[in-house]
């Protein structure tokens, strides 16, 4: 593998709740996660501003419930997205800084610092907590620390990765990769098993964190990991379980003394963090206890809830986990039962009801909980980084092969989106896919590169476009061949829950399908003409009406019109050339 740098690289989980960072020590051949000032191994995500100065970490996040309007967390929510992005527009209403669109439709968030407003983006409150986890380093190391590999969601996008990248450039690190949260586990999985993977290992990494839900499919043989296939929820965590809770105390809250606190952020976001340590009590008690002195009006809150009622209040958010697992499953097109290892990543993966239904889920196999799940992404991307740095023999050989997540291919007429690289291919890869000219004498063909997996191509998201001229002169149906070409780990990402389109896509093809079949028995039927040197007026005038509805506008009709129109010129021109069979 290529070095990229010297000197100290360290490996940063930059999360959605909580951020980690880990070393690899080259003199015990191991890494370390380091800890905070506070002795902790994981560093809450947030920023705060006051009057007086401005709290990254632990601090931040202790005076939240007394300056929560000035305390920004989530950051990792809004990075790389624009304002009207619907995700934002549906987390606003729960955040209590207050976010409004900037230049671009880039989302702002507006706090008050020493007596003045202050505006920032995304990038600088992810660079502060960068800055953050990068003080840490120094602080147990002992020496500067400019290198750095940081984690990303398996389905951050193109513009989310380039973002967290811009806001390690900040916070005045050399990014020397993004990698995936579960890659970089699975690296830690490896690390800690690798007396265990003779012959290939199929892992399946189930990675639950604060706001991200990934899983991942990947092959170990000889410390080599391939990754498989990925699946995931760029918007399911374990603050979706805070907010259920919260919800449910609050209704609680408001019933027991008729008044109403969900306008009041501070009395929230001190209910919510009750709820976050109930939720992690839960984990290991069958009860637990919320009791808050003065919440809301000089009321005190005294409740409990039991882990049965917890389990009801988000058994739909555990259920669409494990249907998101069988997703990940059929597109790897691999049995359940082929899958060596679970593995659990993320602190939500403590939660026993996921833990249950997901061992279920693979017939009572037993889950993989050795590596601690809150510090298992940061420990692969230490590794990653030894491995990307001078100096570091000891560090293991591994070698890491991602996947396509999202398929490549090109527009073809009728915006149809013709695959050239299937998504959950290994990179790198290099595919040849032929084409042909669909005019007469066409000379010249532009091809629209797309990513995605909608049926209409301009659904995609359009990565750019390129012209192939010089094409000798000739009817249609010229053969061209086209190569595309993958290296590592540089794919632009998307993923669309194709899910949902299916049934629009469906009826998209169908009616692209009978479009295409009368075009194409139109151009036969044309040129059959003008090789008999016959026109008969009937025919003309059939097919002047054929070319009409397809020349017309084709949106206003059904796949019936052209079928129908279809069957028409069948019974006039077929008994007319039966030697013409379409
Ligand atoms: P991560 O992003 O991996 O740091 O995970 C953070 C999320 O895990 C937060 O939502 C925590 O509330 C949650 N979490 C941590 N420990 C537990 C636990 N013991 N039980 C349930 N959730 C937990």
């Amino acid at each position: 593998m290529e070095k990229q740098c010297e000197g100290v690289a360290v490996g940063i989980d930059l999360g959605t709740t909580y951020s980690c960072v880990a070393v690899w020590l080259e003199h015990h051949s191991r890494v370390e996660i380091i800890h905070n000032d506070q002795g902790n191994k994981t560093t809450p995500s947030y920023v705060a501003f006051t009057d007086k100065q401005r709290l990254i970490g632990d601090a931040a996040k202790n005076q939240a419930a007394i300056n929560p309007a000035n305390t920004i967390f989530d950051a990792k929510r809004i990075i790389g997205r624009k304002y009207s992005d619907p995700y934002i527009q549906k987390d606003k209403l729960l955040w209590p800084f207050n976010v409004v669109s900037g230049v671009d439709d880039q989302p702002t968030i507006v706090v008050q610092h020493k007596g003045q407003e202050k505006r920032l983006c995304a990038e600088e409150v992810s660079a502060m907590i960068l800055m953050k986890m990068r003080k840490i380093a120094e602080a147990y190391l002992e020496s500067p620390v400019k290198n750095a590999v940081i984690t990303v969601p398996a389905y951050f996008n193109d513009s989310q990765r380039k973002a967290t990248r811009d806001a390690g450039a900040i916070a005045g690190l050399n990014v020397m990769r993004i990698i995936n949260e579960p890659t970089a586990a699975a690296i830690a999985y490896g690390l800690d098993k690798k007396s265990n993977c003779v012959g290939e290992r199929n892992i399946f990494v189930f990675d639950f964190g604060g706001g991200t839900f990934d899983v991942s499919l990947l092959t170990i043989k000889d410390k080599v990991f391939k990754m498989k296939a990925t699946a995931g929820n760029t918007h399911l965590g374990g603050e979706d379980f805070d907010n259920r809770m919260l919800n449910y105390f609050m209704q609680e809250f408001n019933k027991k003394n008729n008044v109403d606190i969900s306008g009041n952020s501070r009395a929230l976001r001190r209910l919510r963090n009750a709820c976050e340590r109930a939720k992690r009590v839960l984990s290991y008690n069958v009860d637990a206890n919320i009791e808050i002195d003065s919440l809301f009006q000089g009321i005190d809150f005294c409740s409990s809830i039991t882990r049965g009622r917890f389990e009801e209040l988000n058994m739909d958010l555990f259920r669409e986990c494990i249907c998101t697992v069988n997703k990940c499953l059929i597109d790897a097109n691999m049995d359940k039962n082929s899958v060596d290892d679970v593995v659990l990543v993320g602190g939500s993966s403590r939660i026993p009801k996921m833990q249950q239904l997901l061992q279920e889920f693979f017939n009572g196999k037993d889950l993989c909980r050795s590596i601690n799940p809150d510090e298992a992404v940061a420990f692969g991307a230490a590794v990653q980084a030894a491995l990307l740095s001078e100096g570091f023999k000891n560090v293991p050989k591994l070698v890491l092969h991602d996947i396509t997540p999202l398929s490549l291919g090109i527009l073809i007429k009728g915006d149809l989106m013709s695959v050239v690289i299937p998504k959950n291919t290994t990179i790198p890869v290099k595919k040849k896919q032929g084409y042909s000219t669909s005019e007469d004498n066409q000379t010249v063909i532009k091809f629209e590169v797309f990513e995605g997996e909608r049926a209409r191509a301009t659904d995609n998201n359009l990565l750019g476009w390129f012209s192939l001229s010089g094409i000798p002169k000739g009817p249609k149906g010229h053969p061209v061949m086209i190569t595309f070409e993958i290296d590592a780990m540089e794919v632009a990402r998307l993923i669309q829950e194709a899910k949902d389109y299916e049934a629009e896509d469906k009826k998209f093809l169908e009616k692209a399908r009978a479009k295409k079949d009368l075009d194409d028995y139109v151009y036969k039927m044309e040129k059959s003409l003008k090789d008999i040197k016959k026109s008969k007026g009937i025919i003309t005038d059939a097919i002047i009406k054929a070319k009409s509805l397809l020349d017309g506008d084709v949106d206003q009709h059904e796949k019936d019109v052209f079928e129908k129109n279809l069957k028409e010129l069948q019974k006039i021109f077929d008994p007319t050339m039966p030697r013409f069979k379409y």
